[in-house]
């Protein structure tokens, strides 16, 4: 049948790319249909529940400046909260947090449940409407035509997917779910770009049968971090530990005699892994000098007593799984409760994309998430919430956005996807980006808030919080520049066990609070009122004392926007460049690069090959 309503967007997949992408559509005012093959499993969690950490806490946070659900449900969810690299420089800290999964998930359903704007409907597609070159409309398993404006496929692990345990292997979308085959043959009739990439779980096991006793015990931070700028610690359930064990000599044995039997090493698997989320056969082959690995133990949930034991994600044969987990201290009598397992799955080379995400080759279509190549649930949400804002953009008639690369990780990412592709499972670090100092995890808001305001997907009370910080931020600033203290002073006798060196002349309070021995906390109130704001006081410290190194990023950044601001016209003949060697040439007219920025991140690309399309470009004018 066909279905009465129109819809602006249909978004494919209540996964983590899909939620984003179905509530940022509603957010920005388009009639949202969110199609899914369950209901109950909106948000689900596939492998490990927990959000965030290194390079990925970044890109959570700008989904949250953006007024997205993923920090807000990790703030309801987290079980335990940590930040990394705290010893570390701002730019690399990342707050991570363990999830109950069964919180994280009735949190994203109540968000996506209450969203104006949008409907959910359950059922699987198993086809995409396509008049011409132009995509009009979804038909799902029974039948049923839904027709819109813009569609996003956001279906993760599920096309095509196979699960393998051993030598045994069957088809799904994830372990419990069925997969998306008729949906899988139908894209691959398209003109698009497909290949095969795997994913991999450790077994799960019951902690009544566990020793905690001779584990390492791994508390969470106090005062315990807070994902979401609107977040609150009063928000968090009760906190609890994760533990520490090690694999040993003997579980290395136990995995080298179940090789034989392994879908990856006897190429049964063809898919590439994430090669920083490697399976514990993987890392024992590749690390062979290595006599122990760690490995974490984390619960799953307040009400549950599953633990997801990181660092032992496994596709060799049930029997091995349980000998090598009881070979480890602590996991002597432990009882598995799922097996784990490796998934091979469909993806799209990304370079087939524009940077809105919409495919180049069916007008309409978007594609998010793991599908294009990417692994990690922060990964998706990300890709989901820019999804969503284009298609949305695009059938409002209104203008769309994405962000550069100074900007946002989220505007890494993306860049990099499109420009480079990826032939193995990408995932954000802190090292893909260039400008990191400027693209920091506590100043997504500052970065990115006013523009989703602009857009229209932050709502009322997010902008309100947000202009009293910024207010706050200012306010505090300006007080802490203008307010001095003289040596010798009663101000001064407070500070003096601090110092490294002697006060030698008058200071103010933002100088001193850029000396390395000194912080906010050791200043704010030598003088004056401190704001009462945790987040404003943070961010003007950072501000202060990265302030020389900050300047000189935004000095490069200016200079690289000169070439970003440089288009490159579709039909740039670079054969006709002089002095543009063929194995360049032909990388320019794979990318297609839309300007002379994005070409000079093209690999190989070198300062003299730009120089030279630069000349050309003004000899053409
Ligand atoms: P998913 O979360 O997979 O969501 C896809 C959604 O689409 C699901 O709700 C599904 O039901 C729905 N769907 C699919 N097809 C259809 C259809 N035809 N019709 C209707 N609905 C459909 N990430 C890491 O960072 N590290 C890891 O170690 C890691 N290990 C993993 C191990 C396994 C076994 C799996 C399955 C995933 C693992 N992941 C890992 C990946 C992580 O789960 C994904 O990156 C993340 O969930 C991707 O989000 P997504 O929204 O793109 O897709």
């Amino acid at each position: 049948m066909d279905y009465p309503d129109h819809f602006d967007v249909i978004v494919i997949g209540g996964g983590h790319a899909g939620t984003e992408a179905a509530l940022a559509s509603a957010r920005m005012g388009a009639n949202t249909l969110l199609l899914t093959h369950n209901i109950e499993t909106l948000g689900q969690m596939s492998c490990n529940p927990a959000i965030g950490g290194i390079g990925k806490s970044h890109l959570v946070k700008e989904i949250d400046a953006l007024d997205g659900a993923m920090a807000r449900a990790t703030d309801r969810g987290g079980i335990q909260f940590r930040v990394l690299n705290a010893r570390k420089g701002p730019a690399v800290r990342a707050t991570r947090a363990q999830a109950d999964r069964i919180l994280y998930k009735a949190t994203i359903r109540e968000i996506l449940e209450n969203q104006a704007n949008l409907q959910i409907f359950q059922q699987a597609a198993d086809d995409l409407m396509i008049e011409g070159e132009q995509v009009v409309g979804v038909v799902t398993q029974s039948g049923i035509r839904f027709r819109a404006q813009k569609v996003i496929l956001t279906a993760g692990t599920f096309l095509g997917g196979v699960i393998h345990i051993g030598m045994e292997q069957h088809s799904g979308g994830r372990a419990g779910d069925p997969p998306a085959l008729r949906l899988a043959q139908r894209l691959r009739e398209l003109p698009l770009r497909v290949e095969r990439l795997k994913t991999g779980t450790p077994p799960r096991i019951d902690a009544r049968s566990v020793d905690f006793s001779v584990m390492q015990v791994q508390p969470g931070d106090t005062p315990t971090p807070v994902m979401s700028f609107m977040g609150s610690r009063a928000e968090h359930p009760q906190q609890i530990n994760c533990f520490i064990t090690h694999t040993n000599a003997q579980t290395h044995d136990i995995i080298r005699t179940g090789l034989d039997r392994s879908p990856m090493f006897t190429g049964v698997i063809g898919g590439v892994g994430p090669r920083y989320c490697p399976s514990i056969e993987d890392k024992i082959h590749r690390f062979a000098d290595k006599d122990q690995h760690q490995i974490f133990v984390e619960p799953e949930g307040l009400t549950t007593h599953e633990l997801y034991p990181n660092g032992i994600s496994t596709s060799l044969p049930f029997d091995i799984q349980l000998a090598l987990v009881r070979s480890m201290r602590g996991f002597e009598n432990a009882h598995i409760t799922r097996p784990g397992y490796a998934i091979e799955y469909d993806y799209f080379n990304p370079q087939d994309l524009k940077h809105t995400l919409e495919t180049k080759s069916i007008s309409g279509l978007f594609f998010a998430g793991q599908i294009n190549g990417t692994t990690g649930y922060e990964e998706a949400g990300a890709q989901g919430l820019l999804a969503g804002i284009n298609a949305a953009a695009q059938a409002l008639g209104r203008e769309g956005w994405y962000p550069r690369r100074d900007e946002a990780y989220i505007g890494v990412m993306i860049d990099d996807l499109i420009t480079h592709g990826t032939s193995e499972p990408y995932r954000m670090f802190t090292s893909r980006a260039e400008y990191r100092l400027l693209l920091r995890e506590d100043n997504a808001d500052l970065r990115l808030t006013e523009q989703g305001r602009k857009l229209g997907i932050v709502g009322d009370e997010r902008w309100a919080a947000f202009c009293a910080k910024r207010e706050a931020i200012e306010l505090e600033a300006q007080r802490l520049k203008e307010t001095w203290i003289q040596p010798g002073s009663a101000e001064a006798a407070k500070l003096a066990d601090k110092l490294t060196s002697p006060m030698s002349r008058e200071y103010s309070l933002a100088d001193l609070i850029k000396r390395p021995e000194l912080g906010y906390a050791d200043v704010a109130d030598l003088k004056g009122e401190p704001v009462d704001h945790e987040q404003a006081a943070e961010q003007v410290e950072i501000q202060l004392k990265y302030s020389g190194y900050i300047d000189r990023q935004k000095d490069e950044i200016a200079q690289m926007q000169r070439q970003e601001n440089t288009p490159l016209p579709a039909d740039f003949d670079y054969d006709a460049v002089g002095g543009l060697s063929n194995e360049l040439k032909s990388k320019l007219k794979e990318h297609q690069p839309e300007t002379l920025a994005q070409a000079s991140r093209i690999q190989g690309m070198t300062p003299a090959a730009i120089s030279l399309l630069l000349v050309y470009l003004k000899k053409r004018q």
